[in-house]
């Protein structure tokens, strides 16, 4: 039996721990990637926006067993009962670099640098016994975990510097979007001095999670899984709103810069792009609009799509609810997708808690088959 993994970020690394948890060998299993440190991608975009805390709580981790999360090793380390406490009542998030600690101990632990290979994966093809990756193989399984396909930068703003690159504060600074890498910025720029406009095409929602709290559960899950397709993507589509965490350190900071006249926020009417109107001439933009979106912005996605005529429902892949691609899976081959690309069976799929949705399902199938 032979497994790969093609994509080296969180989700590969989880997908790996998981695997090493079920006694799969590193000799069993080829990563193919494109950054050997697992968390390279992220952590530029995470200091690129001065994250400090992750959004995520105590289970927000890469190892394999969901205890101890990350409150408890905190409290050990520290001798307090405090990050305990505030995990009671949803308000423990581990600081970043904890976080990055952390991954960089089950990295260590697991073994992840015997399985690496630097490549960058174009085709993946299914045979009867499992896949070919670049005429590689054949792995009786795989999992897919290429992340995002690239930064969505608005055509209104060529220049802008993108949130997830590295880049300090002018004066003046424009800030366009209005989820949680946007909120961030407003107060990371005033906090360097700036004056601040928030371009926004609606109010920000406020949610403490990237999806809501029921979909993380099993009963809520289920819910989602059971409805139809056209319902999903309803769902999958109002999930995609940007939103950031409600509370005073959000809002108290943008409180004071109103009062000071150093903050206002600005939407462009209907049909307007917002470069004009929001006084934007020789001010630093910065884009906070996330992500590319779709499986056809992932030149493997689309090209596996196209090559096994894959079912699709608008942007989506069609999965099963264990994350595997139902056409190209039976009792002796396994493809399963991990990361954003897997929402249609996990909503929270790119998160570290959807990353383990998939890992652990993954592992189920390879253990099944050994
Ligand atoms: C700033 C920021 C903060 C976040 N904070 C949190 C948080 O607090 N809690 C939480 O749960 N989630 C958080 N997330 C969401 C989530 O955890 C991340 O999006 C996570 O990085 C997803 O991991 P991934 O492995 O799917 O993608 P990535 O980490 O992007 O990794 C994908 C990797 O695969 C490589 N790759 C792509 N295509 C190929 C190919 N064809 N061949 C080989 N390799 C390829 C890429 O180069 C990259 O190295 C955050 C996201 C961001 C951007």
């Amino acid at each position: 039996m032979r497994c790969a993994i093609v994509g080296s970020g969180l989700a590969a690394l989880a997908a790996y721990a998981t695997l090493r948890h079920g006694e799969v060998e590193p000799e069993e299993i080829v990563v193919f990637g494109s950054h050997e440190d697992p968390t390279a991608v992220w952590r530029v975009r995470a200091a690129s926006i001065r994250q400090a805390r992750m959004r995520s709580e105590s289970e927000g981790h890469l190892a394999p067993a969901s205890f101890p999360g990350l409150a408890v090793r905190e409290a050990l380390r520290r001798r307090s009962a405090m990050p305990l406490l505030q995990t009671v009542v949803n308000r423990y998030h581990p600081t970043v670099d904890d976080f990055l600690a952390h991954a960089s101990e089950v990295r260590t632990r697991s073994g992840w640098d015997k399985s690496f290979r630097a490549q960058r994966v174009e085709r993946v093809r299914a045979l009867a016994g499992g896949f070919t990756v670049d005429g590689e193989g054949p792995f009786a399984h795989l999992l897919i975990a290429t992340g995002h396909p690239g930064l969505a930068r608005p055509d209104a703003f060529p220049s802008a510097v993108h949130a997830y690159e590295p880049h300090d504060y002018a004066d003046k600074v424009a800030v366009v979007g209005a989820g949680m890498a946007a909120a961030t910025e407003w107060l990371n720029a005033l906090a360097a001095g700036a004056e601040v406009v928030s371009i926004r095409r609606r109010e920000p929602l406020r949610r403490p999670l990237n999806v809501p709290r029921p979909y993380f559960s099993k009963r809520g899950l289920a819910a989602y899984q059971a409805s139809s397709a056209e319902k999903r993507a309803a769902t999958l589509r109002e999930l995609s709103n940007a939103s950031y965490p409600p509370g005073a350190a959000w809002d108290a900071p943008l409180r004071t810069a109103e009062a000071e006249e150093r903050f206002r926020a600005f939407t462009p009417e209907p049909g307007s792009n917002g470069s004009n109107g929001a006084g934007c001439t020789g001010v630093q933009v910065i884009a906070a609009t996330g992500f590319r979106r779709g499986f056809r912005a992932d030149a493997l996605l689309a090209d596996l799509v196209d090559a096994h005529g894959l079912a699709t429902h608008d942007r989506w892949i069609v999965l099963a609810p264990d994350s595997t691609v139902p056409a190209l899976t039976d009792a002796r081959r396994t493809l399963s997708i991990a990361g954003v690309a897997a929402q249609w069976a996990f909503p929270a799929a790119d998160t570290i808690a959807g990353a383990k949705y998939a890992a652990r399902a993954f592992r189920r199938r390879v253990c099944r088959t050994r």
